[in-house]
């Protein structure tokens, strides 16, 4: 039962998720939790102290204030930073967040920064733009970057990545195959340049173990897990979607929105729903008003019968303009009453039918729904 507007968070199913993922992959392979954007709107608490028990081996926020916000929930995990901005430096070395570096000229204000700060070997990967051509190094920056990480002690370089840009789509796989080849082709030019060397501990005349590697997302895990190198990155697959119906099956969906009928409209042929009358009913209808709008992340795209709803196991089309607060749906056919619920999606409806039913995908559907839905957990 729903009395108000919920996002219903299954922490058994993202367990079944992690393990599902960690299937495909070696023992020894690391595990990236990617929870940026509230987890995928889904609220970081409780993912984060499941994901702990579970066993991830490190997080991956977008933002520096993402990743205060997973430090304060107690992890000890290690989190790579994504997207480091400079104005954000302090925050980073304040909530030991590892930055990847993706660009020569924030390298330069890294290296100065830790300098200005005395700070030494401060754990730091490098991301390589492999053909997304969104944030990353390029092949012919190479020079510059051996030089300069092999005559700073400011950084400790972790590992070398990079991000496929169409790893859940067949039609792209040669090109997912090509950026393989230059990630490979950079990362061993890259280590042959570096003087790793002269990076060994002073009392030990070992030298510093190679940087490590991950170049997968959840559908590179799924699609191409030869690829894996030594550490995943995944965040969809965990939320459970896969990207491909073949996929779907074998991960579960964690989040489930509901929301109850508040009111019932008897209307006549001619009677309009919403706003700017954007819906006319040809018939005797009956309409259903329930509590989530646009302001709650279901936006006007769903409207005018692009989107639906699922009430006591029928399809209710959202008629009308969504509203900021409510949106109205038809349940002419349905047998329903006041305060049933109303399931917008679940395990059995996922997200992305409803996504796709508007032209987008459950990332965006997921990750913008608003504060104002209460999270509950389930186990
Ligand atoms: C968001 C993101 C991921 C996670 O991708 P999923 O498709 O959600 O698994 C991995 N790596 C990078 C660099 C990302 O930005």
């Amino acid at each position: 039962m729903a009395d108000q507007t919920v996002l219903e968070i299954n922490l058994s199913a993202l367990a079944h998720n992690y393990r599902a993922l960690r299937s495909k992959l070696k023992a020894t392979t690391k595990f990236l939790a990617v929870v940026k954007a509230q987890a995928y709107g889904h609220d970081p608490d409780p993912i984060i102290h499941k994901l702990d028990e579970l066993g991830v081996d490190y997080y991956g926020v977008a933002y520096a204030q993402e990743g205060a916000q997973i430090r304060s929930t107690g992890t000890k995990k290690p989190i790579l930073l994504l997207h480091p901005m400079p104005v954000h430096f302090d925050l980073i070395v304040a909530h030991n967040l590892e930055p990847s570096i993706y660009s020569l000229d924030l390298l330069r204000e890294w290296t100065a920064y830790l300098r200005s700060k005395s700070i030494k070997r401060y754990p730091t990967h490098l991301k390589f733009n492999s053909g997304l051509n969104r944030l990353g190094v390029t092949h012919r920056d190479i020079d510059q970057l051996a030089e300069i990480f092999s005559n700073t002690d400011s950084i400790e370089l972790l590992s070398v990545f990079s991000h496929l840009a169409a790893s859940d789509d067949p039609d792209e796989a040669a090109y997912t195959r090509e950026q393989m080849q230059r990630y490979d082709d950079f990362f061993a030019d890259l280590v042959q340049k570096i003087d790793l060397s002269e990076k060994g501990s002073a009392e030990s005349e070992v030298p510093a173990n190679k940087p490590w590697r991950h170049l997968l997302n959840t559908s590179g895990v799924l699609n191409y897990p030869e690829g894996q190198h030594d550490m995943v990155r995944c965040g969809i697959g965990l939320y459970g979607y896969g990207n491909a119906p073949e996929k779907d099956l074998l991960l579960r969906p964690v989040a489930a929105l509901k929301a109850p009928i508040v009111q019932l409209h008897h209307l006549q042929k001619g009677e309009s729903v919403g706003y700017n009358r954007a819906y006319v009913c040809q018939h005797p209808c009956i309409i259903a008003t329930l509590p989530l709008g646009h302001a709650d992340g279901i936006p006007r795209i769903y409207g005018k019968k692009a989107g639906f709803v699922w009430i006591n196991g029928q399809k209710a089309p959202i008629v009308g303009n969504v509203c900021m607060d409510m949106i109205m749906v038809d349940v002419t056919e349905i047998d329903c009453r006041y305060g049933d619920v109303a399931i917008i999606f679940d395990a059995d409806h996922g997200a992305q039918s409803l996504a796709e039913a508007a032209g987008t995908i459950s990332y965006e559907l997921l990750t913008g729904l608003s504060k104002r839905i209460k999270r509950v957990i389930t186990p």
